[in-house]
């Protein structure tokens, strides 16, 4: 365990794992290790260790579900938080006797969150069915899709500053954009949520409705982090063009590097096979954006989260 960063959490009530292999957390399931992984029991915990690590200049990246990340295959330095104790997962309908609110925490499932709320006949999650990955990393990417996204439903939003103060914004003060929002702090610990009690068979119906459509229209059976690509906006109708679209255009549907390819179910995923490297993922990244730059003059933004030793997460101000 690296020494000078000991002193940051002995202290505190956290789970330590050295020499994590963090890799196989994420939904691709490939890359390799942290130097320390930690997992805090409570808020104050979380508090006391973002602090410490900002002001100690020692990088701290957050894992949520892994769904929208790639772990490059050598360690990744500093600490990685994993928000996966109760009370940091944990889910309270009405807190302080507000009617129809759900308070999140930001380690909550959210399919489990959305089953959870779908049962009780409370809608406003419907959108993000099919969606993987936990409250705080939902938020984070404003994770969505043609039927809506995470922040349609979102009335505040809690965080932690980089000085280890709560911080809660209203729903008035967030903007969320297309796979971003304009947080800027580094760790969100809980969100609320309007909903709206509706009748649970047709509620139901509605969500499964749009998961068949995901289901058929995404491989969500394979190891992936979603669509690998934001969309462009097209310069002349000012509007979004599907990445899907222009990788299929180039040519590039079933491009494979190792163990690493494109699928053929939707151009935009790149999926891996169970031996694959991430530096396989990393290249046929790479050779996408290099290509359809090549076929059309179209720069494709990442979409997946690359971590990578010695390179910090994006900071939120990046996604500004
Ligand atoms: C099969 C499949 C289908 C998908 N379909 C969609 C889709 O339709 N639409 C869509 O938008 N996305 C989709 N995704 C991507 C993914 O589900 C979303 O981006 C999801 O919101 C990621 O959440 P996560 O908790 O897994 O975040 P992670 O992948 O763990 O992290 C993503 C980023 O968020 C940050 N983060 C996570 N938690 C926090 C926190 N508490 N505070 C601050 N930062 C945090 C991480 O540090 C990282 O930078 C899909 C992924 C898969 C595998």
């Amino acid at each position: 365990m690296p020494g000078s960063s000991t002193s940051l959490f002995s202290d505190l009530d956290v789970e330590v794992t050295p020499d994590a292999q963090i890799g196989n957390m994420t939904w691709y399931g490939v890359g390799g290790r942290a130097d320390l992984l930690l997992r805090p029991h409570h808020t104050r915990a979380l508090r006391e260790l973002v602090k410490r690590c900002y002001r100690s200049s020692t990088p701290l990246r957050v894992l949520g579900g892994g769904a929208n990340l790639l772990v490059a295959d050598e360690s990744i330095d500093g600490i990685v938080v994993r928000l996966d104790q109760p009370e940091l997962r944990s889910i309270t309908y009405n807190p302080s006797g507000e009617a129809r609110i759900l308070r999140a925490a930001a380690g909550a499932d959210l399919a489990r969150t959305l089953m959870d709320t779908t049962r009780r006949g409370l809608g406003g999650l419907g959108q993000m069915a099919g969606i993987p990955g936990t409250i705080g990393g939902a938020i984070r990417m404003n994770a969505g899709g043609v039927y809506g996204s995470i922040g349609d439903s979102v009335r505040s939003v809690t965080c932690i500053t980089r000085r280890g103060d709560l911080v809660t914004y209203p729903a008035s003060e967030l903007h969320f954009e297309y796979r971003r929002t304009n947080i800027p702090d580094p760790l969100i610990v809980s969100a609320t949520f309007d909903l709206l009690p509706t009748d649970p068979i047709a509620l139901r119906r509605r969500v499964k409705e749009i998961f068949a459509f995901k289901k058929s229209t995404q491989p969500l059976a394979d190891s992936s982090a979603g669509c690998a690509f934001k969309n462009p906006i097209d310069p002349i109708t000012e509007e979004r063009v599907s990445a899907g679209r222009l990788i299929e255009e180039a040519g590039l549907k079933g491009l494979a590097v190792g163990g690493a390819s494109i699928s053929h179910h939707h151009a935009n995923f790149i999926v891996a096979k169970p031996l694959a490297r991430a530096e396989d993922v990393l290249q046929v990244l790479e050779l996408v954006r290099r290509r359809v730059y090549e076929h059309c003059g179209v720069e494709l933004e990442r979409e997946v989260v690359v971590w990578r030793r010695g390179e910090e997460d994006e900071s939120p101000e990046e996604r500004l």
